[in-house]
């Protein structure tokens, strides 16, 4: 049990992403000073949007700099922190070389940003985002699950090097987070495992989050023709940065939390577009007959092997989200409020046009 002092500093890695975004507003906004950890504090492009959420907050933000796979680099953030949270860790499907763009900062980065904690008084929680994608590879592994459901005592053992590496990324790190926690007694560790995120982002034209890009997918007419029934769970990313929040600050929080608001699928997820946007954008209606995925997804996208076909679609997602609930009093909002604002942000950056 950690209580933690909010006149204290928080250190945020990877600060300037599409989900630590919405947890450095809410620090500041309660009038917490943030350390802000990202790769180059200089490059104004990739920072303004958080000195536009510091503008009117309560809390200030210090800019430092840290770089996942350079040992000690956020030392110097983290010093005087109470809190920790290290979300950093590339989360894209655009990789050529698994090892050194996805497992390397994932895994390496947990134990640069965890070994320093060690060597600093001050840190008495560390929270980690993690992922869902550390419980489970595919929709299958949900059915095969004990139950037909996740929860968190189940850990990923089907993700590979060779498939779905994001996942086995995530796997790997958060072991990792959990054997470096066993090795001393000054902070303990709590992790955030959420499904997918979607939700509006604060940095959409800067981000490369694989979260953005689905979104794009499902409103560019990527899916006109149909969408997957791929079995997923998703979360808005508000309520993302609440779970930090809380995962934080409750003094009893403890072990890994499941982070997702609602079992639901692709195709869903397009349609619950339709009411509101259905006249203007080129959103899926139908679903896409698996057999017709088995033989074109792997031509039309790397990551519509036969494998994940087979495994995904037309497959249930299910994940138990009781423990946050319970244990931290988490509340999810409405998928449809999800959806509808992570659009609306996309068409007004500009980055979805409508039909003309
Ligand atoms: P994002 O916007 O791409 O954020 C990733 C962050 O990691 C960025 O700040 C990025 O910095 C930083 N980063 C990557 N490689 C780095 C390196 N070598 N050194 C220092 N910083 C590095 O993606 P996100 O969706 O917000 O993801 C944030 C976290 O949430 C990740 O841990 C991800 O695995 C986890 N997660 C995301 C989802 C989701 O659906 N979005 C679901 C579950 C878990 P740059 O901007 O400089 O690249």
């Amino acid at each position: 049990m950690q209580h933690i002092d909010k006149s204290k500093p928080v250190m945020v890695t990877g600060a300037n992403g599409y989900v630590a975004t919405w947890l450095v507003k809410k620090l500041l906004e309660d009038g917490i000073t943030v350390h802000a950890a990202v790769r180059n504090p200089d490059n104004h492009q990739k920072i303004a949007h958080l000195k536009d959420a510091a503008k009117n907050a309560k809390g200030e933000i210090k800019f430092f700099s840290g770089d996942l796979l350079a040992p000690g680099s956020y030392m110097e953030a983290m010093e005087g922190c109470e809190l920790v949270y290290h979300t950093a860790s590339p989360f894209t499907s655009d990789f050529k070389d698994a090892q050194k763009e996805l497992i390397d900062p994932a895994v390496k980065g947990t134990e640069n940003v965890l070994n320093s904690a060690k060597e600093l008084e001050s840190v008495k929680r560390v929270v980690v985002t993690s992922s869902c994608a550390a419980i489970y590879t595919d929709a299958i592994d949900s059915v095969n699950a004990p139950g037909g459901v996740l929860t968190e005592e189940i850990w990923n053992t089907t993700a590979s090097m060779e498939y779905l590496p994001y996942s086995y990324s995530k796997t790997l790190a958060e072991r990792k987070a959990w054997e470096i926690e066993k090795t001393q007694s000054n902070w303990d560790l709590v992790t955030v495992n959420m499904s997918l995120v979607l939700g509006p982002a604060l940095n959409a034209a800067n981000n490369t989050s694989e979260s953005i890009n689905i979104l794009k997918m499902l409103g560019g007419g990527d899916m006109k023709m149909g969408a997957p029934k791929i079995g997923v769970g998703i979360v808005d990313v508000r309520d993302v940065a609440d779970a930090h929040y809380k995962a934080g600050y409750t003094p009893e929080a403890k072990g890994r939390y499941i982070t997702s608001a609602h079992n639901t699928n692709f195709l869903e997820m397009g349609t619950t577009l339709l009411p509101k946007y259905g006249d203007k954008f080129p959103l899926p209606k139908n679903a896409l007959p698996k057999w017709l995925l088995s033989i074109v997804g792997p031509l039309t996208n790397k990551l519509f092997t036969r494998k994940f076909v087979k495994n995904n679609v037309n497959i249930p997602f299910k994940a138990d989200n009781s423990k946050i609930k319970k244990e931290l009093g988490m509340t999810f909002r409405p998928m449809k409020e999800t959806m509808e604002d992570s659009f609306q942000v996309l068409i007004d950056d500009g980055i979805l046009k409508a039909k003309s």
